[in-house]
């Protein structure tokens, strides 16, 4: 084994002082770093560890995960978003009890093969939950090294990316991958940080090609940002005998198997009140009338700007059941079971504004 390089020793030291306590750093076991890996793809860490640790609570191991519903799994991932995630979870905590003997694999071969696990979330859990010999790069480890290597590369290009794992590669230490990669992508969360990097304080300040040319700003160097796309959308809620009418979107749709209150975009030449009514009639053939505007909500979706006009709404006819266009189930629920039931973000951010401000949803219809 060869021994460790002054840059390893110096980056293994702060982490072993500086590393956060973060929940899955408490037992390190590969179900664990599994689901937090998955988590923190597209979510802060902060918001992350609230969510694993309620989630440890729910769904404490592989098997008690494997033999829980989708409902259940939804619910418990209400408000982190990009809910595919979630889905890729339970279809392969099920593929491990049944293929793998209940077990996480220990090779980044295996993991690849598994839903919703790329070379990042495989590298991790080999290294981090195994302390397997295998790299990582995330976005964290990118811009560090786009700084210390002096990578003059655009930042997410398959040519720095290449670069990017033979350096994760060539770096990293024989038995201490746990520990190593965890400090290259602390490192670059708390001091190599995207902004004002704490460049006085890094461990590493002296391997620094990015400091010693004095090119700190110009690295990594960035890529064209994208346009945010506005989107206007209009939902409503219907009331009738105090019980909301929610439907449950279809599987392989967007949101998938999340219940919503119907509703769409507002097309061009329409406003946001036609929208509602017309979307209504499309996805369940209820004929509504808009009683009153309960607010707007605007919601962000990676490239996406959604505006969300919300309405309370009052059938035009005598109940019946709908007929679903759009969704594969349909309930009326009184206000305080909408808990029970998971929402996209912007209908939660409707139910919670109802919570809030105790809005009165008086309108039962005929
Ligand atoms: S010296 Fe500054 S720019 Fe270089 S790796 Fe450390 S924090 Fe990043």
């Amino acid at each position: 084994m060869q021994p460790p390089t002054s840059l390893q020793t110096a980056l293994l030291e702060w982490f072993a002082k500086s590393q956060r306590p973060l929940p899955w750093r408490q037992h390190y076991t590969p179900y664990e770093i599994w689901i937090s890996e998955i988590m923190l793809q597209q979510t802060q860490i902060d918001r992350a560890s609230i969510f694993f640790t309620r989630w440890m609570k729910v769904f404490p191991d592989l098997q008690t995960l494997a033999s829980s519903s989708e409902t259940k799994v939804l619910k418990c991932w209400e408000g982190l978003g990009y809910y595919s995630r979630a889905r890729n979870i339970l279809k392969t905590a099920k593929l491990l009890v049944k293929e793998h003997q209940s077990s996480v694999p220990d090779s980044r071969k295996s993991l690849l093969t598994l839903p919703g696990i790329g070379p990042y979330t495989a590298g991790a859990i080999a290294s981090i939950g195994f302390n397997r010999t295998v790299p990582v790069v995330d976005a964290n480890i990118a811009r560090l090294f786009a700084r210390l290597f002096n990578i003059d590369l655009v930042q997410g290009s398959p040519e720095a990316g290449k670069i990017n794992w033979a350096k994760a590669e060539e770096l990293l230490p024989q038995g201490d991958a746990r520990n190593f990669n965890q400090a290259l992508m602390e490192l670059g969360a708390l001091i190599c940080r995207s902004r004002n990097p704490l460049c006085s304080t890094c461990p590493i300040a002296s391997h620094c090609l990015a400091l010693e040319y004095g090119i700190i700003p110009e690295r990594p160097i960035p890529k064209k940002s994208k346009k945010i796309i506005p989107i206007e959308m209009a939902t409503g809620i219907v009331v009738y005998n105090n019980l909301l009418f929610i439907q449950q979107r279809l599987a392989d749709d967007v949101w998938g198997s999340l219940w919503e209150f119907p509703g769409g975009r507002v097309q061009s030449g329409e406003d946001a009140k036609q929208a509602v009514v017309r979307e209504f009639l499309e996805e369940t053939e209820f004929k509504v009338t808009v009683q009153s505007k309960i607010t707007t909500t605007i919601h962000h979706y990676t490239r996406y700007k959604v505006t969300l006009h919300c309405f309370l709404l009052s059938l035009d006819d005598a109940i019946s059941d709908p007929i679903l266009h759009a969704a594969q189930d349909f309930h009326w629920v009184s206000f305080n079971e909408l808990q029970r039931y998971a929402f996209p973000a912007g209908h939660r951010k409707l139910i919670d504004f109802l919570t809030a401000t105790a809005h009165e949803l008086t309108c039962d219809s005929v």
